[in-house]
């Protein structure tokens, strides 16, 4: 057994205020092997407290750290958690409705990446969800860095979940990993080309064309030459359909230093498709202004593992986000991991980190 030498607090009002604190934070608890409390959960959000995609987070990092949970209950403004000793295996759990099963990953993935044995993980609610990494950004953007680092893991998606209903199923596999190398994604990145993929699930076929094409018009304008964005309309009786009609587009930019860079847009009802492929396609050339090889959204999920790897990681990003400082804020209170992030909130900027190069058991 495991002893837990050390107790955080965690003010969970810092910075952007909202549930990413308490995921960083009961993720980092559990590989530290930390008692931890965390008071003013998403104290910065309306309403604030756990909500069910929170809740299934803590809990399934719980499982995985055999810990003990005080103060799981949806509107819960405090829990209080004390991890056990890491393990591994089968698991399973349920965002409940369309709770996002990508958010839950990212509390999850560092346990697992620290775990005691290989994790199989099913887990249930929205793949494709608003303010939340759409299934596809962590499949092709997130893990193969993490992969870079040492991550032995995947993804796959078996049904997509959208709102309001949920019930999507993705799963996760991964092998332990001893310790992290640390991440370097510098330079000036050129494009090099665009893909993509526009889909839905129980609306006609037209929507994904029209959103796919519209985009491509618009990224060819504007000087994208190699676009290629892919369309996948799934009807009912295909087991990889959602309950709940719903769509989307991500695009992705190949750069010359090897990394992607994202943006999604999901379709709304009332919104026509040309207006979203447009949209995503402007969003996506936003992002690309700055030249960097890392976007806004990578910058902060990136955080968490920079802090644990062995070394000096040095990102550079699109644009520093609220939720990039207050992950720095998060990792930098709990693991002792030192820090040093350029540049101005919403501009391009460069995170360093020398990490503490956690070993596992
Ligand atoms: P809330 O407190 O409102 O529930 P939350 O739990 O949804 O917040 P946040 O604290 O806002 O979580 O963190 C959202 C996370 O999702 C961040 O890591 C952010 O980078 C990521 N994210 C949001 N939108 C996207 C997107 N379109 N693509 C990739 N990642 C995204």
């Amino acid at each position: 057994m495991r002893m837990s030498l050390r107790a955080f607090s965690v003010d969970g009002s810092i910075g952007e205020g909202g549930g990413q604190v308490l995921r960083v934070a009961v993720a980092l608890a559990a590989v530290l092997g930390c008692q931890l409390r965390v008071f003013n959960i998403r104290a910065r959000r309306n309403p604030p407290g756990l909500r069910a995609q929170h809740l299934t987070a803590v809990k399934a990092v719980a499982s995985l750290a055999k810990g003990r949970v005080e103060g799981l209950k949806v509107g819960s403004t405090q829990i209080s958690f004390e991890p056990g000793e890491l393990s591994g295996g089968k698991m399973e759990f349920d965002a409940g409705t369309a709770g996002s099963t990508t958010l839950i990953l990212q509390s999850l993935m560092p346990v697992m990446a620290f775990a005691g044995s290989p994790v199989d993980v099913v887990l249930r609610g929205g793949t494709n969800n608003p303010m939340a990494p759409p299934y596809e950004y962590l499949e092709n953007v997130l893990l193969p860095v993490l992969r870079g680092m040492g991550f032995d893991a995947t993804l796959k998606l078996h049904r997509r979940g959208f709102y309001p209903r949920g019930q999507g199923v993705i799963s996760a596999h991964s092998k332990p990993v001893d310790v992290l190398k640390p991440v370097r994604l510098v330079g000036k990145a050129r494009v090099v080309k665009i893909t993509g993929l526009s889909y839905s699930c129980r609306l006609p076929e037209h929507i994904t064309q029209r959103m796919a094409r519209s985009a491509e018009q618009f990224l060819k304008k504007n000087g994208y030459d190699d676009v290629s964005i892919a369309v996948e309309a799934l009807a009912p009786e295909n087991p990889r359909c959602s309950p709940d009609p719903g769509t989307g587009i991500i695009l992705f930019a190949h750069t010359d230093l090897g990394t992607l860079l994202a943006v999604d847009k999901l379709g709304e009802r009332g919104v026509p498709a040309e207006r979203v492929g447009e949209e995503a396609a402007r969003s996506l050339i936003e992002e690309l202004q700055a030249k960097a090889p890392v976007d806004s959204h990578l910058g902060d999920q990136l955080v968490i593992w920079a802090a644990l790897a062995e070394g000096e990681s040095e990102y550079e990003v699109s644009r520093i986000t609220s939720h990039t400082l207050t992950s720095v804020e998060v990792c930098r209170q709990l693991t002792g991991a030192v820090f040093e992030v350029d540049g101005k909130l919403g501009e391009r900027g460069r995170v360093r980190c020398r990490g503490i190069g956690l070993k596992r058991g």
